[in-house]
């Protein structure tokens, strides 16, 4: 599915303040808002909103997004992009609708069901690696802080229980909105059991409720060959803990590589500058260049100028997953010697009597004082 421009759907410029953004999403919000919207699309268009406001009143997110557009959040949560079911709009909505407002029925409830079970967050890792891990794969030990079933109540987040009193059982509270579009009813999650229609005799006092708990662990993580700066790997299940049966979320290693003080890498080429005599450039030359892969003799053709460019096939990064090989490119800078002794200064001083032209200058003679 083609995304509109988070911008475009608040309507907005790209420079908007936060304060443009809020009055742009509650115009949506009140125009769109399921429960009160005659619009056929509404739905649509209110989620749309919705996922625009939770990621540009976020600076950092907006930030994110700006940089990389809505790829910044693809690959979370399974490829439906970013997740806001966990955003909290309560001032927004309590602005518009007279306080007391939560999400439309039906909004979140992927998260969040009616029996309670609930889906662990995905989470991302920045991770720091040497160039050549990332040219060549690595094994490495990743210490990450996820939620954990709580290993006390097994998760469930108490201990006995007897049927809720709020809502006697049902798991929803049906509600009466007073607002300035009218009253209309809503039916919510009962807030005190969770949907559950339970409610525990005695909440866990290991996760205070939550069925989870916080944990820092190591992880043994194999990193293949080829990934670089802004990769992601996906690591299934290995997020938050899923509640109540819920699924575990996955976790994100998104990978910041160290540059190389040599090879300068473009996707799987890699880049190498490679100093050479001004000898060598006019006589042509045999050299040996280090890559990746060990030494390669290189012929430097004669005639060879600064910043000429020769390709040495397959000696490039791996693609990650497959055994095909990038390229690399050896890019020339003839070097003016600082310093000569009296042998070469006397060659220099014999080879500039012989006349030496060069083809380039001719334009700029044909314009000097004759
Ligand atoms: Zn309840
Ligand atoms: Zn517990």
């Amino acid at each position: 599915m083609n995304k509109r421009d988070y911008y475009e759907v608040l309507g907005v410029s790209k420079g908007a303040s936060q304060d443009e953004i809020k009055r742009a999403f509650r115009k949506l919000a009140k125009k769109y808002h399921p429960d009160v919207s005659k619009e056929p699309d509404a739905e649509e268009k209110f989620k749309e909103a919705q996922e625009a406001y939770a990621v540009l009143s976020d600076e950092q997110k907006r930030a994110q997004y700006d940089q990389y557009g809505h790829a910044a959040f693809e690959g979370m949560n399974g490829g439906t992009g970013f997740d806001f079911s966990d955003f909290d709009f309560s001032d927004i909505f309590d602005g518009i609708f007279g306080g007391g407002f939560s999400s439309f029925s039906g909004f979140g409830n992927r998260r969040n069901s009616r029996n309670g079970a609930r889906d662990g967050n995905d989470r991302l890792m920045r991770v720091n690696l040497s160039f050549e891990d990332a040219v060549f794969g690595t094994k490495k030990k990743i210490n990450v802080t996820v939620n954990e079933e709580c290993s006390k109540c097994d998760g469930k987040g108490g201990h006995g229980s007897h049927t809720c009193k709020t809502c006697h059982g049902k798991g929803v509270v049906t509600r009466e909105q007073r607002t300035i579009l009218g009253s209309f009813m809503s039916q919510t999650t009962c807030p005190d059991c969770h949907g559950k229609g339970t409610a525990f005799d005695k909440i866990c006092s290991n996760c205070h409720g939550d069925g989870t708990v916080r944990k820092n662990k190591d992880l043994d993580v194999k990193i293949p060959a080829g990934v670089d700066s802004g990769s992601r790997l996906r690591l299934a299940g290995k997020g938050d803990a899923g509640i109540n049966g819920g699924a575990n979320g996955d976790l994100y290693l998104e990978f910041v590589v160290k540059e190389h003080p040599l090879y300068i890498r473009d996707d799987y080429d890699i880049y190498l500058e490679l100093p050479i005599t001004i000898t060598d450039a006019v006589l042509g030359a045999k050299l040996d260049v280090p890559t990746l892969y060990g030494n390669v003799k290189l012929n430097i053709p004669s005639g060879s100028e600064s910043g000429d460019k020769l390709r040495i096939k397959d000696r490039g990064v791996t693609h990650v997953n497959s055994s095909v090989k990038g390229d690399m490119y050896i890019i020339l800078k003839v070097c003016i010697p600082k310093k000569i002794d009296k042998k070469q200064k006397k060659l220099f001083e014999e080879l500039s009597n012989t006349n030496l032209k060069t083809s380039d200058f001719k334009t700029v003679e044909s314009y000097l004082d004759k």
